[in-house]
């Protein structure tokens, strides 16, 4: 074990909330340590053109935005490592953070860890992923140029993806469990625009065919139970996402989904331990949502250092004020 480095706020994840709540921490006097994992920037990495985020009247790609916002942070004083933290100890203080045999601590901790893909959790799945099977479109799609794809779900990702695959795939069979879709309006009605868009409802997937890549899906009615075959060349799930919280299981409440409960605003069950982005809000999980929390998280974080430092140098005062008196 090899100590690194005691700074006032560790920020653990690099999306929205975490590089808005370095930004806001760095220039209240509190230069954050943030911790942003292997895959730097979070889901907008993974997403095309952004065009729900104030201030870019003409969209911003997701990647760029990202790299927009860590110039931004480090230029006001924050430290960004692409490590992922492995395990954390908020049983004392200072606390520990660790990124495999190193451990760093900090008086304050804001998690905006995010939220990763959910999986159907079929065997067929998992054997062929990065062999057709994909949870991000952006990444893969391009790899499918001309072929028949298939997409799983029914949310705005569903949507989103479809309509990026179907500008480069012959077409797009959208598959969903149910014969509503829970998507917005717009992305229905774009993705319904398309005529290389199919769907296919109230069905879900039984298996994914194929020895070495994909070739194809048994899908069951869930009304009827009728099974039948759809050839594809790849499979892109877009069922939603968990939050990323197993490593705090010891020491923070969650909810039945395991996203991170906020106690008070953003502050958690520990004191000095806040929660900001996708891994602890479940229900708007937007970019611009996640930035918001983010600045929340640091204006909590910062008032909390502020206390526990006028705090110490109260204690620090009295002690020195006590051996001069006592000799
Ligand atoms: P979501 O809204 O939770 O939708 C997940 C979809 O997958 C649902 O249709 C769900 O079916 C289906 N599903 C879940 N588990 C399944 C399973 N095991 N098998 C088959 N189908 C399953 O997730 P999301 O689409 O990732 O969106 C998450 C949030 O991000 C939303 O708030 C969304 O608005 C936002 N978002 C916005 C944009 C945009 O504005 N450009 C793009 C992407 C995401 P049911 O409908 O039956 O539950």
């Amino acid at each position: 074990m090899s100590f690194k480095v005691h700074s006032p706020v560790v920020i653990i994840g690099s999306g929205p909330a975490g590089l808005t709540a370095a930004i806001y921490t760095a220039r209240a006097g509190y230069p954050p340590l943030v911790i942003g994992g292997f895959e730097f920037g979070g889901q907008l990495m993974l997403t095309t053109y952004i065009e729900n985020f104030p201030g870019f009247p003409d969209g911003i790609l997701g990647p760029d935005l990202m790299q927009n916002m860590r110039k931004q942070a480090e230029k006001v004083g924050a430290t960004i490592i692409d490590q992922n933290v492995t395990a954390v100890d908020f049983s004392t203080r200072p606390f520990r953070i660790f990124v495999d045999e190193d451990m760093y601590t900090a008086d304050a901790v804001i998690i905006a860890t995010g939220a990763s893909a959910k999986w159907l959790g079929l065997e067929s799945e998992n054997r062929l992923k990065g062999r057709g099977v994909s949870s991000c479109a952006v990444c893969d799609g391009a790899f499918f140029k001309g072929q028949d794809v298939v997409v799983v779900g029914g949310g705005d990702s569903a949507m989103e993806d479809s309509i990026y695959l179907s500008n480069m795939c012959r077409s797009v069979t959208v598959i969903h469990r149910r014969d509503k879709l829970r998507a917005s309006a717009i992305m229905q009605k774009r993705a319904m625009e398309r005529p290389n868009i199919h769907f296919v409802w109230n069905s879900v997937v039984q298996e994914v065919l194929g020895d070495k890549k994909v070739s194809g899906v048994r899908i069951r009615n869930v009304i009827t139970g009728e099974e039948s075959t759809i050839s594809c060349s790849a499979v892109f799930v877009a069922i939603g996402h968990t939050p990323n919280t197993e490593i705090f299981k010891p020491y923070l409440e969650m909810n039945d989904n395991g996203y991170l409960k906020v106690v008070k605003e953003t502050r958690t069950n520990i004191d000095g331990v806040f929660a900001a982005g996708d891994v602890s809000d479940h229900i708007y999980r937007q970019a611009i949502t996640a930035a918001g929390i983010g600045a929340r998280a640091a204006l909590d974080a910062v008032r909390y250092l502020e206390v526990l430092h006028s705090e110490k140098k109260a204690q620090e005062v009295l002690v020195k004020s006590l051996s001069e008196e006592t000799g």
